[in-house]
């Protein structure tokens, strides 16, 4: 819906939940507008570098933030006409020759040693909500005394 006007978007959107409901079927959406998870899904997977960074309900991944990659996302939204937007600095990945660690590591405000050898695992951080960031890691959280909100 990217390149529609807003009025045709939200009647395309509308369609969708439509047949969604009259089909009884499942629809899976890839977008990056924000605005559109928020008021039409239920579960979200966010995805960088190829990989899931991290998945849970709307209001997990919106209220009960637990990735950098996310957080970044979410302050990325402008919220007032003359506020200065807040971007996530620097260039995705390349993936013809993926980093071995964390692929948001080169862009994260929070990024160690650690994250650039080694690639974090999807762990629960929450029910139905898994994040993919050594800072869930108990003993990286002790040796920074850094907790993530989750
Ligand atoms: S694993 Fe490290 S680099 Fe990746 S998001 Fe978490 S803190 Fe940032």
């Amino acid at each position: 819906t990217t390149a529609l006007d807003v009025t045709i978007q939200a009647q395309i959107l509308e369609l969708m939940g439509e047949m969604k409901e009259r089909y009884n079927m499942s629809v899976i959406l890839i977008t990056h507008d924000l605005g559109v998870i928020s008021s039409l899904c239920t579960r979200v997977i966010v995805m960088y570098g190829g990989l899931i960074m991290e998945e849970g309900t709307v209001d997990d991944i919106f209220y009960r933030t637990g990735h950098p990659y996310s957080a970044g996302l979410l302050a990325s939204i402008p919220k007032r006409s003359r506020e200065k937007l807040v971007p996530i600095m620097g260039t995705p990945p390349d993936l013809l020759n993926p980093p071995v660690g964390c692929p948001f590591a080169a862009r994260c405000s929070h990024a160690m040693k650690l994250c650039r050898e080694y690639r974090p695992e999807l762990t629960q951080v929450g029910p139905g909500h898994k994040s993919a960031c050594w800072l869930h890691n108990k003993s990286v959280k002790i040796h920074r005394k850094e907790v993530w909100p989750v």
